[in-house]
């Protein structure tokens, strides 16, 4: 490390975000369940409009965002001005660490929340502060009374990864009450579309004025590699995140698809259904097997085994079945595997492959 170089204090300290695998060594034909993609993909119109957007490719892209805002603020009755798009919702998540936590800082995520949010905040020079939860649930007194004058922001996912247990919406009120108004609450819907019963997040930004929420085109609407997100919250707060954003932070083509994208209800609506359905068989055939799992409101199930050596066994043997899984290890889950609901003959396999796992067929 040169000396008189120096990165701002907490960089070093990032780990390197970790994403599912995605292949497999001498495996041609590996079924990714690593990463919560959407089996039945994205929308035809969201893919006819990126292409049609390369025919200007030329043209810098909008740079207010505002139609894709005016179709997002219409789907879900949202005033446009109070939505802000980034380059997935990560990138909200980081500009809302750049705004509003620094040195000295506290930014609060629960034990086995998502990634992203320690990284931001270390990235911001905040400090990210884990609280534990409950049987792998946000414990919402926990949360509360980890609140101090310190902190700045609290990140819960809700429904949350990788466990996918979800607050329901008396909790999430509950939370937002209980909150300092020194510190900004955000509630990052990246899986609110599969959850069965909505969790008022929405309604609760729209509300208060320190609650956000962050939602993605990355899950549902099966959009990863697109990389688009949003957040509606606050106008002062939306204001604020918009002198951070960069005025070009989403192509033409970004705008274009997602906006399509949101606008298809019968796909998101087939997406949803059959993932509820598969999910229900996923969980039920992993519990008939001996193996323990949460009821979970997300695109994945979290499968528990004894202990981390039996994970990585099985893991190891999904994988020589061509089957790819996500250990959670980093997330304090050593001895779990979360897997994607994929289509039914991917559950099926995984289901079959666990069993073989466990010496029953
Ligand atoms: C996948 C995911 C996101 C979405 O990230 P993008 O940057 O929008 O792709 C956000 N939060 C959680 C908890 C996630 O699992």
């Amino acid at each position: 490390m040169p000396k008189d170089i120096r990165p701002q204090p907490g960089i070093l300290d990032i780990t390197l975000y970790q994403g599912g695998d995605s292949s497999i060594a001498g495996q041609r034909e590996a079924i990714k369940l690593s990463s919560n993609e959407n089996p039945l993909g994205p929308s035809d119109r969201a893919v006819e409009a990126f292409r049609r957007a390369g025919h200007t490719l030329h043209r810098y892209p909008s740079s207010s965002h505002a139609a894709l805002r005016a179709a997002i603020g219409g789907v879900y009755g949202l005033d446009p001005d109070r939505i802000i798009c980034g380059a997935g919702s990560d990138e909200v998540i980081s500009f809302l660490c750049q705004a509003y936590a620094g040195p000295g800082d506290e930014v609060l995520h629960t034990e086995h929340g998502f990634a992203m949010y320690r990284i931001s905040a270390l990235g911001a020079g905040a400090t990210p502060v884990s609280v534990p939860e409950r049987r792998r649930t946000v414990d919402v007194d926990a949360v509360l009374a980890a609140c101090g004058a310190r902190t700045r922001l609290v990140f819960i996912a809700n429904p949350a990864n990788p466990t996918g247990t979800m607050l329901d919406a008396a909790t999430v009120a509950r939370l937002a009450d209980g909150v300092p108004a020194h510190t900004l609450l955000v509630l990052d819907g990246a899986y609110a579309e599969y959850a069965d019963v909505p969790d008022g997040a929405l309604e609760l930004a729209t509300a208060r004025p320190n609650v956000m929420v962050t939602r993605t085109f990355s899950k549902i609407h099966g959009l990863g590699g697109l990389r688009v997100g949003w957040g509606h919250g606050p106008r002062a707060v939306i204001d604020v995140l918009n002198r951070l954003r960069g005025p070009f932070n989403l192509s033409t083509a970004q705008q274009d698809a997602a906006e399509a994208a949101i606008l298809d209800r019968e796909h998101l609506e087939r997406c949803r259904t059959e993932n509820a359905r598969l999910r229900a068989w996923l969980t039920a055939g992993l519990r008939e097997i001996g193996v323990p799992c949460d009821d979970s409101q997300a695109n994945f199930v979290l499968a528990r085994f004894d202990g981390a050596a039996e994970a990585e066994a099985c893991d190891a043997h999904l994988k020589q079945c061509g089957l790819i899984v996500r250990r959670v290890g980093s997330y304090g889950l050593p001895g779990c595997l979360r897997i994607t609901v994929g289509d039914e003959p991917a559950c099926r396999r995984v289901v079959h492959a666990i069993a073989q796992f466990k010496g029953l067929r």
